[in-house]
């Protein structure tokens, strides 16, 4: 935290701290696997165009941030889990325009193992989701620490027993998920997710799955779908860092397809550990 490794217990913010009080703050999450980072320079090139979008400083330079990331992994003996990157504007007294002067960001890295075993049997048996009307702002391409929708959201679904909630926008389309890509396989097999625009995040997993799918050849458009075309598709799945290809088997009850994970949602699962780049440094 801003410079110092501190026992997780003793890291704290000021109570004035923006990202405490305004939401004025962004992260990102990297996936650990085999004590590596997947993915990497997607996130921190994300991470760079989130903090742009909101004039807010890069408060240390790319590659030692990237020796803390490594460092953090190692200090936690971390094999498998996450890595969380949060920076805020840092504390001022409170008033809502971006104080002028001298910037003083706070860097929040954390670091969490998770349990490998439960995730492989998500990948392997798939999940359940509901659908949501999506209540979020408009600037859902910055990763922001704005949070409260999504909370609302996954809550919801956590309660219904699903892990997940595809958020609707106002027209019936499915924008995304509370914290993950939306995907399906359509009826005539093409492999089908929402384009980039200010409505999503711009995944980096989805981005390594997009191109992973289009270097083996699949059928792939970039086009808004339906809750309805879900339920009627062969496949759906949920793109994130934490799982790349987790398929859904269940939308508001009702199961998709045989209730089992697809082929192709099984078959990006392996092109995507081929791709990402995996493995200790
Ligand atoms: N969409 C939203 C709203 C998210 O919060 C996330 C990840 O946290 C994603 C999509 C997936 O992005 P990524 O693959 O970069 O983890």
């Amino acid at each position: 935290m801003n410079g110092r490794y501190l026992r997780h217990g003793e890291a704290a913010v000021h109570v004035e701290d923006r990202g405490l009080q305004l939401g004025d703050s962004i992260y990102e999450v990297c996936r650990v696997e085999a004590g590596g980072l997947l993915d990497e320079a997607g996130h921190l090139d994300r991470l760079e165009r989130s903090l742009a979008a909101l004039e807010l400083p890069m408060p240390m330079a790319r590659e030692p941030l990237r020796l803390v990331m490594r460092e953090l992994i190692r200090r936690n003996r971390i094999r498998d889990g996450i890595v969380y990157l949060q920076i805020t504007r840092g504390p001022f007294r409170r008033d809502h325009p971006m104080p002028e002067g001298a910037a003083k960001p706070t860097l929040i890295l954390t670091a969490r193992a998770y349990d490998r075993a439960a995730a492989m049997a998500r990948m392997a048996s798939g999940v359940k989701i509901i659908a949501r009307p999506d209540e979020r702002w408009a600037r859902r391409d910055i990763k922001t620490t704005q949070l409260l929708p999504a909370v609302l959201a996954k809550t919801a679904a956590k309660r219904a027993g699903a892990n997940e909630a595809w958020l609707v926008d106002d027209d019936g389309f499915v924008t995304e998920g509370g914290s993950t890509n939306a995907w399906i396989v359509d009826a005539k097999g093409t492999l089908v997710t929402r384009p980039l625009s200010r409505d999503i995040l711009p995944g980096v997993t989805r981005a390594v799955v997009l191109a992973a799918a289009r270097d083996a050849q699949m059928t792939v458009e970039e086009r808004k779908f339906t809750v309805a075309e879900a339920l009627a598709a062969r496949e759906a799945f949920l793109t994130s860092a934490s799982g790349a290809a987790v398929p859904v088997v269940a939308i508001d009850g009702a199961a998709m397809g045989d209730g089992r994970p697809g082929p192709l949602t099984l078959r990006l699962q392996a092109l995507y550990a081929a791709k990402s780049g995996g493995g200790g440094d």
